[in-house]
């Protein structure tokens, strides 16, 4: 398969605090699902490419405007063992009301529950933002492959569905 191949194209952004594992949940679904033939069990191939990558740079936001340009799906993350990263929640929904197209699709996504014993943003009140918001919201571990797939299949979905 090709990059000229596909049927379908996205443009997908991680967004969120530094540290959250924006970096670890690309790379764990980009290297959950390729290995040959997994692809083939969902139904869908899937081509990931990172074009490029932040190194926590996102704190400063001088690259914000190209950050979001043309993005169909954004996946806000915080982290859900750091209570700053989820009250900067706000912060960041500003900036895609200012910077996002108006059809861009959000989903909020609590990352790092395989840390359940340090967890500091409950589950409810996560639910509850995200249902304030119209946003989709999951938990996942980069860590442990947790709802890592279906954070982006779901998502690879819903934006084949409005397509
Ligand atoms: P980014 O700045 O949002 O891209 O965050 P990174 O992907 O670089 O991750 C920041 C730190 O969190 C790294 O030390 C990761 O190993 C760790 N990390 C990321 N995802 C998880 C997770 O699901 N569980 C745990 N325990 N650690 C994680
Ligand atoms: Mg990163």
């Amino acid at each position: 398969m090709s990059m000229e191949d596909y049927d379908f194209l996205f443009k997908i952004v991680l967004i969120g605090n530094a540290g959250v594992g924006k970096t670890c949940l690309v790379r764990r679904f980009t290297q959950g699902l390729f290995p040959p033939g997994q692809g083939a069990t969902i139904g869908v191939d899937f081509m990931i490419k990172t074009i490029w990558d932040t190194a926590g740079q996102e704190r400063f936001r001088s690259i914000t405007q190209s950050y979001y340009r043309s993005a169909n799906a954004l996946i806000l993350t915080y982290d859900i063992t750091c209570e700053e990263s989820f009250r900067c929640l706000p912060e960041w929904l500003r900036e895609i009301e200012q910077y996002a197209n108006n059809e861009v699709i959000t989903v909020l996504v609590g990352n790092k529950i395989d840390l359940a014993e340090r967890r500091e943003v409950s589950q409810q009140r996560a639910e509850e933002f995200a249902g304030s918001q119209n946003m989709y919201y999951l938990e996942t571990s980069a860590k442990e492959s947790d709802n890592v797939e279906k954070l982006f299949l779901d998502l690879a979905c819903r934006l084949i569905s409005e397509a």
